[in-house]
């Protein structure tokens, strides 16, 4: 490589040498290390100045958002990487991060090496981006043609924390004030939403009550909120409290005080954040005019929002059905069955005849078939007859018994031993 020295500016009696590299044109080294402006041989002045040599070329990062269908090759190029060194960084993730979990919104941090300062552009060295809360993945240029991946763990902290607080006009503004994250919020409304309809049952003077994790770094920085690892509702007077547990076999579940399980079969409301816009029965068609009996409920919402499978079962029907619009029929045991209309779109994985979980994303709210705006028509079906989904009585789901009953008073009583740690 040919270096020329370029200008000598003398202020206040010290030099400073500005440097630029000729460009070459060969493929990129891959080499983090950037060779140094030399000295001349011979002495400028007399005696000798002294110099100072400019820093080394910086590295510049450009962040990019990965879309929607996006791949990482496909990334990399939007970041200007040659079609070369995307795959080859690529491959470099190996299986530590399966392709298909790269998720709508991830950053991805893409970084060059300049070859002199005040350039925009420079040869591709790698990238790094945060899959999750504790993991860095970083691939490196390590040769000219190779790439390795490094794996950097983060610790985080647990520490418990205990939130509560008080409905006056709306259990998010009480929750807000109280401190509460907003998905935390969600989370919580999430785990009781078997037994409490959230658009219905909150009143003035209601109460909560939470013991949550923070994250936080070593250095005590904080990262995020964690899991709920108990939670309270007192509904008109009347608590109902949540306990977690995690098994090897079944995750992470909530039981109440005597370890009955509290999802329940069905959800009451399989979407988040919705306005009950139309009750089950009687009432005057918004579209046809005359009176009509409404086998289902209505859920206002935006378009685009999420809507849940009510329960674990299996796809029975997928597609457009006459008025309903896009439509969705899942049978969850050999007496329930729901059923969601006027959706904007199905999930990519929703078939007729896949197997379904509760809480997992079917669907998203449109406004196909006979629908004057953009709502979830929902219906559930007991012994093929719509019935109205409010006045359901749910069955329990699992209830502990023997050792794993044993295993969760323990741990309830852990959990109300640090929750007794707080003052209220
Ligand atoms: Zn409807």
């Amino acid at each position: 490589m040919i270096i020329s020295i370029v200008g000598i500016v003398l202020i206040f009696g010290t030099i400073f040498i500005s440097s630029q590299f000729r460009s070459n044109n060969t493929a990129p080294t891959g080499n983090d290390k950037v060779p140094k402006a030399s000295l001349p041989a011979t002495p400028i002045t007399q005696p000798p100045p002294r110099f100072k040599l400019p820093p080394p070329p910086p590295k510049i990062t450009k962040t990019i958002e990965a879309r929607r269908g996006d791949t990482f090759v496909k990334l990399l190029l939007r970041a200007g990487v040659s079609r070369l060194d995307a795959h080859r960084a690529t491959r470099a993730l190996g299986k530590a991060y399966r392709p298909q979990a790269l998720k709508e919104g991830q950053l991805i941090r893409v970084n060059f090496q300049t070859k002199s300062w005040g350039v925009k552009s420079g040869n591709f060295i790698g990238f790094e981006f945060t899959p999750n809360i504790n993991k860095i993945l970083k691939v490196r240029r390590t040769d000219t043609n190779l790439f390795t991946l490094q794996k950097i763990k983060v610790l985080l902290e647990r520490v418990d924390n205990r939130i509560s607080g008080s409905i006056d006009t709306s259990l998010y503004l009480a929750a807000v004030k109280s401190g509460m994250a907003p998905s935390s919020l969600v989370n919580l409304t999430r785990l009781f939403s078997w037994d409490v309809d959230f658009q219905r049952d909150i009143r003035k003077n209601d109460k909560f009550d939470i013991l949550i994790e923070r994250l936080h770094l070593e250095n005590g920085q904080f990262k995020k909120w964690g899991q709920i690892l108990y939670a309270e509702l007192v509904l008109s007077g009347k608590p109902i409290r949540l306990y977690r547990m995690k098994t090897q076999r079944y995750g992470v579940e909530y039981f109440d005080e005597r370890g009955r399980s509290a999802k329940k079969a069905l959800m009451k409301t399989p979407i988040d954040g919705a306005r009950l816009s139309s009750g089950y029965g009687r009432r005057r068609h918004p579209i046809l005019g005359y009176t009509k009996v409404h086998r289902g409920v209505d859920f206002a919402a935006p378009r685009g929002t999420p809507i849940y499978a009510a329960g674990n079962g299996i796809i029975r029907y997928v597609g457009r059905k006459g008025a309903y619009g896009n439509y969705i029929k899942i049978r969850h045991n050999s007496t329930y069955s729901t059923a969601y209309a006027h959706l904007r779109n199905f999930s990519r994985n929703v078939r007729t005849g896949r197997r379904v979980t509760q809480g997992q994303i079917i669907g998203y709210v449109g406004s196909t078939g006979r629908s004057t705006g953009p709502h979830l028509h929902y219906e559930i079906i007991v012994n093929g007859r719509q019935i109205n989904p409010l006045k359901l009585k749910l069955p329990s789901g699992r209830n502990l018994r023997g050792n794993a009953l044993k295993s969760f008073l323990n741990i309830r009583d852990n959990l109300k031993e640090r929750l007794s740690r707080f003052p209220k």
